[in-house]
């Protein structure tokens, strides 16, 4: 990308630091617009759009909430201690995690709220930014054997179970197995083998039905074209003309528009989705700008490798 004040480029670019996650690409692949407005442009959303972002965020606090327990559990922390007096729905989606956390996972390691990241830029290419992007992923849980399975798990707190199609598609899905393999030389127990991963969604809503997805080197190699591709797609961009609203159907409103926090500026509507419509928190397009930077290089050096 351009440089940050170069009077030829007159338009913000991508901080020096920032580290691509599933979120920004996400973002960029449901509507390139978001990417620029939200990640480029930085832009908080406009107030009128306050009061569903409100009762996102409370969501958004719980699922947090929810995280820190099982965090907690995780590292041998005695759960019926943590279970006293917990408001609801923490309560229920504690009770339902204790009864029901995945079976037979992995025992010799565990990775508990792990950040991993590796080198994200255009491979073999003179185009390449010289400023190095990483790729990073923020893991819940890897729970790994070094001779077997390591196993990926993520806890979901959305308020309905998505269909596993739907869940497949997400770069999420695609992306922490990536940079597990990737990352995973430098771990004391890596390195590991696409074959060896698997990846296991949990969900608050249907704790007696995960879905996992298993995961090999044809992937891995079709997922590490598929990054290249978004990756050089987003650098070529340099002005807002480059990062295109998502077509104006009724279903692209329905689907991206309506959780959307942008969509007044984009004159995509102004009534907000209904929440009990989100299948995943993360399809309510609120990006909190603070966090959605919290991938920065100044973050991930302390835990690169
Ligand atoms: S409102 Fe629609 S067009 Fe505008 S950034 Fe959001 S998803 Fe894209």
């Amino acid at each position: 990308m351009h440089a940050v004040n170069d009077p030829k480029h007159p338009y913000p670019r991508l901080p020096d630091t920032f580290a691509f996650s599933q979120s920004s690409l996400q973002a960029y692949q449901d509507c390139p617009r978001r990417f620029w407005l939200a990640y480029v442009e930085q832009l908080p959303w406009p107030a009128v759009e306050a009061a569903p972002v409100q009762d996102h965020e409370q969501l958004m606090r719980l699922g947090a909430a929810f995280h820190r327990l099982v965090e907690r559990v995780e590292i041998g922390l005695d759960p019926a201690l943590l279970a006293a007096s917990l408001p609801p729905p923490l309560d229920a989606w504690f009770a339902a995690y204790r009864a029901h956390r995945p079976a037979h996972l992995p025992e010799a390691h565990k990775e508990v709220e792990r950040i991993l990241s590796v080198p994200f830029g255009l491979e073999g290419r003179p185009d390449s930014p010289e400023q190095g992007f990483r790729l990073a992923a923020k893991y819940d849980l890897i729970a790994a054997d070094p001779e077997g399975r390591v196993v990926i798990v993520d806890w979901k707190t959305s308020r309905r179970r998505p269909e596993p199609a739907t869940l497949r598609q997400r770069l999420q899905s695609l992306i922490y197995p990536y940079v597990l393999v990737e990352a995973s030389p430098s771990l004391p127990w890596g390195p590991v083998q696409p074959e060896q991963v698997e990846m296991l969604y949990w969900f608050t809503a249907a704790p007696e039905q995960p879905i996992r997805f298993r995961y090999d080197g044809s992937q891995h190699q079709e997922n590490q074209r598929r990054l290249q591709q978004l990756l050089a797609e987003i650098l070529a961009g340099q002005r807002p003309a480059d990062f295109p609203k998502v077509p104006d159907t009724e279903a692209n409103r329905r689907r991206f528009c309506q959780f959307c926090v942008y969509r007044s500026r984009c004159n995509r509507g102004t009534a907000a989705g209904d929440l009990d419509d989100v299948e995943d928190m993360e399809d309510f397009f609120a990006v909190d700008v603070t966090a959605a930077l919290e991938f920065t290089l100044d973050d991930v050096a302390e835990l690169a490798f």
